[in-house]
């Protein structure tokens, strides 16, 4: 029976999603602000987070971006409830990794039907991601999430930061020179130069320590993710 976290504070709403998400089949907890659902959240973990926006302690927004920065907590799927009017919020929201919303007043089948679609999708890419993590030591590479976590401690990385961490451990031992290295991050967007490229290796490194060892300085050629690290 999947397990759903509502993180509402009005009584009706708080209500009516029990109602209707234990009508389908859901165990549901209610917590009635942003701390004590956090609490609960790390407590007991769950399959799913119902988001309200407007919460008396703090914002829903801040909620959101501490669940996705805790790797205990990163991968569980956030929906934001929100009410007319709080469209920039949303944005925000799904920039911080919310993964949908809904709008208040919201139609019960919509919900239920997004609940379905992001549990489901939960359950793939734990399996997937499962399968194509790496690991070195305390150094986790998830390539599905796109996340780092050092020593059980996420890090954000930027995208061509991980790419670059990516495609090296994914061929540890291999050196790349400069421009192999540009051919396979390159998003073909952004401007990435061959110089460039050291400064996100500096980078990098100062956000993977104590593992920023792993990835080697090549003289003459380029770097290389330490084999057999
Ligand atoms: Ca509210």
């Amino acid at each position: 029976m999947p397990r759903i976290l509502v993180i509402e504070d009005e009584p009706d709403i708080q209500a009516v999603l029990r109602f209707a998400l234990e009508k389908d089949g859901h165990q549901v907890t209610v917590a009635g602000n942003g701390g004590d659902g956090l609490q609960e959240l790390r407590r007991a973990g769950y399959d799913l987070v119902l988001l309200d926006l407007m919460l008396p302690d703090r914002d829903g927004l801040e909620v959101c971006r501490i669940i996705r920065s805790d790797p205990s907590l990163a991968t569980t799927p956030v929906i934001m409830v929100t009410a007319k009017g709080e469209e920039t919020d949303v944005v925000v929201g799904l920039g911080l990794g919310a993964d949908d919303y809904v709008t208040k007043p919201f139609r019960t089948k919509e919900l239920l039907a997004r609940i379905k679609v992001r549990l489901a999708r939960a359950r793939e890419e734990a399996s997937d991601g499962d399968r194509r993590r790496l690991q070195f030591q305390g150094l986790v590479i998830d390539p599905v999430r796109h996340r780092v976590v050092v020593d059980e401690q996420a890090v954000v990385l930027t995208l061509t930061e991980f790419k670059l961490l990516h495609v090296l451990a994914s061929h540890a031992g291999v050196a790349y020179d400069r421009y192999g290295l540009l051919d396979r991050i390159g998003d073909g967007e952004s401007v990435v130069t061959d110089r460039t490229i050291d400064v996100h290796v500096r980078n990098l490194r100062a956000k993977i320590k104590p593992y920023d060892h792993f990835v080697e300085t090549v003289r003459g050629v380029g770097y290389r993710f330490a084999d057999g690290a």
